[in-house]
């Protein structure tokens, strides 16, 4: 086999599901391209964030911060045909991958009833020029060493990609949170495999739908504001158009790459 089998389209023989993040803007580095192709399709997609992103401005308190950042959520998500953006209110910045972020995103998973689970990258740091057919197959786990360096990945990311594979488990399993029953959310048992986006052997043609996953990031203004000087347009550009890049082995102008769990 030569390294240009390696690369695969991502299965879209399904209907329905969540993207499960820890912050306001995380889908929208990259992976709102291939959101905004699946809703084109017809599929229904729906976005879950396990905090407001309410400790992300220098300068602007929490109370001020999150209802700010929650908005632009909703907004980006509506730029790629996603109407339905829930927020679980943990905090910001503190997020642990222990029992009480499980639940919460058990129930989640129970409330939506999804076929996919997509979260993000959560290793322990990430090379932004790592090609998806030099990455490693499952996404994170071999990276956790850090032999190279990188950028280091956020304690926030890390604890809710972990714990969104357990959380997947514990939807289906009817005891291990039997509250979620006794509040009306029966198991959910039917979430195929889990989409982790970042480096992977999967990829999404997104070449129709850079434009989009452009204009979903820039509706995150006040946050990329607060980054630098760099106008928001060009910055998300160059954020998109970075992610979205021809990957070797894989036959599309733009992709995104993604690593597969089995549920
Ligand atoms: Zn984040």
């Amino acid at each position: 086999m030569s390294e240009f089998e390696v690369v695969r389209s991502l299965p879209e023989d399904w209907t329905r599901a969540i993207v499960v993040v820890a912050h306001p803007d995380d889908i929208e580095y990259g992976c709102a391209s291939a959101v905004a192709r699946w809703t084109d399709q017809g599929k229904d997609v729906r976005y879950v964030l396990a905090t407001s992103g309410e400790a992300g401005i220098a300068g602007l308190p929490p109370a001020q911060c999150g209802p700010l950042r929650e908005d632009e959520e909703r907004r980006s998500a509506a730029v790629v045909g996603v109407t339905h953006v829930e927020f679980l209110g943990h905090r910001d910045g503190q997020l642990e991958a222990g029992l009480a972020l499980r639940r919460d995103l058990a129930a989640a998973i129970r409330r939506h009833r999804p076929d996919v689970v997509v979260t993000m990258f959560f290793g322990h740091a990430w090379r932004p020029d790592d090609d998806a057919a030099d990455a490693p197959p499952d996404g994170g786990v071999s990276r956790q060493a850090l032999p190279d360096g990188g950028f280091v990945n956020s304690a926030d990311h890390r604890a809710l990609g972990v714990t969104v594979l357990d959380a997947v488990a514990d939807a289906a399993n009817e005891w291990i949170f039997p509250e979620l029953a006794e509040q009306g959310l029966a198991p959910w048992p039917g979430v195929h495999w889990i989409a982790v986006s970042g480096p992977g052997r999967y990829a999404v043609d997104v070449s129709d739908y850079v434009e989009a996953g452009v204009a979903s990031l820039e509706q995150h203004a006040r946050y990329l504001e607060a980054l630098g000087p760099e106008p928001v347009a060009v910055r998300a550009r160059d954020q998109v158009e970075a992610v979205t890049r021809r990957r070797r082995g894989f036959d599309a102008e733009h992709a995104v790459t993604f690593a597969l769990y089995r549920a």
